[in-house]
C-alpha cells in the first residue's frame, strides 16, 4: 500500500477509538484516547521513532538526527463530539509518514525530528483548549487541573486514572535543547482551497479573536396593550445589531464576525422582551483591523440602543492575539509546494490550532490540506488520497530544505 493510502487508512483506524459507538468522540484521559495512543505509538515505532508518553498524555516520537537541534511536527488526536476523521489525526499521520520515508531510506537529517500527538486541543471534556501543546510550551495553567468534567471528575483525577502524572506537568515543557520550529499539517476546515482547486496552502497567520457579551435592556411590557410606538423592545434592538454585524463584517476583507448566541428575556410569547443578551465573536489575522472592527461594531450597538431608547452594556470575555507564522517557515513551505509543481497560496487560518500555543515556545509554520466542501467538526469531513500524497511530499521536501539550511 502507498504511504498516502496508509495515512487515510490510519485516520480510519483512529476513528474506531471512540467513546460513542457509530461516532467519533475522543476526549482526553479516556479509554478512547488510550486506544488512539496505542495505535499512534505503534506507527511511530514502525517509522523508527523512540516513543514516550508525557505527564499530560501527549505521545512523543523521536527520530534522531545528527546535530543538537530538533524540529517538532505534530497535531492533536483528541476530537470534538461526533467529529470527523481528519481534524488532528491527519497532521499526526502525515508527520509519521514523512519520518517513515526517512526511515525506509535509512536517512538521518542533520537535526532530530520529534512528532507530537497532543492529548487535548479541542477541550471537549474540560472546556480548556490546547492542554497538550500548552504543557509542551510551558504555559500550562495548573489551575486547570481543578476543572471538572460533566460527571464532576477533576482533570487531576482523570489524568491520574489514565496513568498520567498531573503533579509533574511542569516537566513536560520542552527540555530537549535548541528548536528549529514547530510545524503542523491540518485540514483547512474552510472552503478556500477547494474553490481555488488547490491541494495545499502555506498558512501565513492564525487569526486573532475576541469574544464579547452584549446585553440590551429595554422594558418588558404587555404584548397586547403596549402600542408599537411606545415599546422599548430589547430583542428588536439585538436583531438589528445581528444584521449590522453580518453586513458590516462582510465589507471588511478577511474579517469574520458572528453572533452565535441570542437570548430574550423574559422569553414569553405575550411579553415585549425587556432584555436580550447576545454573543459577538470577531476574528482577523491582523490584530489592528480586528480591534478596530470590533470597536466599530460595539459603536453600532450603542447607536442602535440610543435610537431605540434602550440601554446596551458589553463585556469582553476573551481575547487572543493573532499568531504570525515564521516567514522563514512559510517561505520553505511555499518553496516546497512550488518545487512540486503546484501554485503557491498563502492563507490565514480563521480557526485556532496547537500552533497557537506552540508559538510561545518556538517559531511555527502550518500546511493546510484541502477538505471536501470545507466541512469540519462533522462526520462528513473528507480528504482525497491525492491531496494527502501532496501533503506528504511537501513535508518531505520541507525537511530537506531545512536540512540544507
Ligand atoms: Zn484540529
Amino acid at each position: 500500500m502507498t504511504l498516502p493510502r496508509i495515512v487515510i487508512e490510519r485516520c480510519h483506524y483512529l476513528a474506531r477509538c471512540s467513546e460513542e459507538p457509530g461516532a467519533i468522540t475522543r476526549p482526553i484521559a479516556t479509554e478512547a484516547m488510550r486506544c488512539a495512543q496505542e495505535l499512534v505509538g505503534e506507527w511511530m515505532r514502525e517509522a523508527g521513532m523512540a516513543v514516550r508518553s508525557d505527564n499530560v498524555g501527549n505521545l512523543r516520537g523521536r527520530y534522531e538526527g545528527g546535530g543538537e537541534a530538533t524540529l517538532l511536527l505534530g497535531s492533536h488526536i483528541d476530537s470534538v463530539r461526533n467529529a470527523g476523521k481528519y481534524d488532528g489525526p491527519l497532521g499526526v499521520t502525515v508527520a509519521i509518514a514523512a519520518v517513515q520515508r526517512l526511515h525506509d531510506a535509512d536517512r538521518r537529517l542533520p537535526f532530530a525530528v520529534e512528532v507530537l500527538a497532543f492529548a487535548d486541543e479541542e477541550g471537549l471534556r474540560f472546556g480548556s483548549t490546547y492542554l497538550g501543546s500548552r504543557a509542551v510550551a510551558g504555559t500550562f495553567d495548573l489551575a486547570d487541573l481543578d476543572r471538572t468534567d460533566a460527571g464532576g471528575i477533576t482533570m487531576r483525577e482523570a489524568l491520574r486514572s489514565s496513568g498520567c502524572d498531573p503533579a509533574r506537568i511542569d516537566d513536560d515543557r520542552w527540555q530537549g535543547g535548541p528548536l528549529l520550529g514547530y510545524v503542523e499539517v491540518h485540514i483547512e476546515q474552510g472552503p478556500v482551497l477547494e474553490a481555488r482547486s488547490l491541494p495545499v496552502a502555506a498558512v501565513s497567520a492564525i487569526a486573532g479573536q475576541e469574544r464579547h457579551r452584549l446585553t440590551f435592556t429595554g422594558e418588558a411590557a404587555h404584548a397586547g396593550t403596549t402600542p408599537m410606538n411606545r415599546r422599548h423592545d430589547a430583542l428588536a434592538a439585538a436583531a438589528e445589531l445581528v444584521l449590522a454585524v453580518e453586513r458590516e463584517a462582510g465589507a471588511v476583507e478577511g474579517l469574520v464576525a458572528t453572533v452565535g448566541q441570542l437570548e430574550a428575556s423574559p422569553g414569553a410569547v405575550n411579553v415585549v422582551p425587556g432584555a436580550a443578551t447576545l454573543s459577538l465573536d470577531v476574528r482577523h489575522a491582523d490584530d489592528a483591523i480586528r480591534t478596530a472592527s470590533a470597536k466599530h461594531l460595539l459603536a453600532r450597538a450603542a447607536e442602535i440602543a440610543t435610537r431605540r431608547q434602550v440601554k446596551v452594556a458589553s463585556d469582553l470575555l476573551a481575547e487572543n492575539r493573532s499568531v504570525q507564522c515564521a516567514p522563514r517557515l512559510v517561505a520553505l513551505f511555499a518553496r516546497s509546494i512550488e518545487e512540486l509543481g503546484h501554485p503557491v497560496m498563502r492563507l490565514a487560518s480563521g480557526a485556532g490550532h496547537d500552533a497557537v500555543a506552540m508559538s510561545a515556545l518556538t517559531d511555527v509554520g502550518m500546511l493546510f490540506v484541502r477538505c471536501k466542501g470545507g466541512i469540519s467538526h462533522n462526520p462528513a469531513e473528507s480528504v482525497t488520497t491525492d491531496d494527502v500524497a501532496v501533503a506528504i511530499d511537501v513535508v518531505s521536501r520541507f525537511l530537506e530544505l531545512v536540512a540544507e539550511g
